[in-house]
């Protein structure tokens, strides 16, 4: 396994892979991994002969007062499960290096990028646009490997790389879960026990709506109504937000007549957890 911090380096070695005829698969992360982006690098050994992981804590998706400075970093075991999952390349740059002196140029996804977290994160998905943008021009994958725990981000990168005609497949994976529900995050590495314990409240509601609507409700607000009861019944919890919204252009939907997203963030403490999952109707 290669591990590159240099943008040029990384041009180079995946550029003659790619020359070579060998295809390239892009596994993105900020690192601290979990079995969710092992997950990833799992699909991407599948239809790849080339796995890149990059690891890269991206200072322009964090907001001012975020948790940039204490998003939980652990290089030599981030390298060690690269290594034992098969990866060619693992590029991990500094900051320095991503960002040089003088960078002036913006990436953004205008609406999609404004609602649901970014209702709450205002500059969030314009910094993954602009990182995204970036380690796909310096990895040259025929495949990007994307994360459905962060299903908007998904949506916003699938138009992002229309709208740029960047020359690549982006492939989304399912949310890989903690044994009682919880979805992996680096994230939930901040938990106290007692938090920990409250946290599954996210994805017992997210379950329940999703029960709701196989059994056929279709009513966006009752959805959304259930999630914030079952959310304010647990003390150390506050919800942020609930939405059922459309997959095609993440605006609310009232009655679900076609695929729906139904995401919901929520704070224990100063940790901000998401989880979603996708509905679609059965055609009747
Ligand atoms: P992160 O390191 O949190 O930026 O995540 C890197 C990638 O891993 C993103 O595409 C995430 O959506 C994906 N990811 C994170 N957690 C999970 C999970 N629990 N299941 C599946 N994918 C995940």
């Amino acid at each position: 396994m290669e591990t590159l911090s240099g943008v040029a380096a990384t041009q180079e070695l995946v550029g003659q892979w790619r020359r070579g005829g060998l295809s390239v698969g892009l596994v993105p992360t900020m690192g601290y991994l979990h079995q969710g982006h092992v997950s990833l690098i799992e699909a991407a050994r599948a239809e790849n002969d080339k796995v890149v992981v990059s690891i890269f804590v991206n200072p322009t998706q964090f907001g001012p007062n975020e948790d940039l400075e204490a998003y939980p970093r652990d290089k030599e075991r981030d390298l060690k499960i690269c290594e034992r999952e098969g990866v060619a390349l693992v590029f991990a740059p500094t900051v320095e290096e991503m960002y040089i002196q003088g960078a002036a140029t913006k990436v953004g996804v205008t609406g999609l990028s404004e609602v649901l977290c970014g209702r709450f994160r205002p500059i969030h998905f314009n910094g993954v646009c602009l990182v995204c943008s970036k380690l796909f021009n310096i990895t040259k994958p025929n495949k990007a490997y994307f994360g459905l725990k962060d299903a908007q981000q998904f949506f916003i990168l699938e138009r992002l790389v229309k709208d740029l005609n960047f020359d690549l497949e982006l492939v989304s994976c399912p949310i890989v879960r903690e044994p009682d529900g919880l979805a992996l995050s680096s994230r939930n590495a901040y938990l106290s026990p007692d938090q920990r314990k409250a946290a599954t409240v996210l994805s017992r509601a997210l379950k329940a709506a999703k029960n709701e609507c196989e059994k056929g409700q279709r009513d966006g607000q009752a959805l959304t109504k259930l999630i914030a009861e079952m959310v304010g019944a647990e003390p150390l919890a506050r919800l942020e937000y609930a939405e059922v919204v459309s997959t095609e252009n993440l605006s609310q939907v009232t009655t679900i007549t076609s695929s729906v997203l139904v995401a919901a963030a929520l704070w224990l403490g100063k940790t901000r957890l998401i989880d979603n999952f996708i509905f679609s109707p059965p055609v009747s």
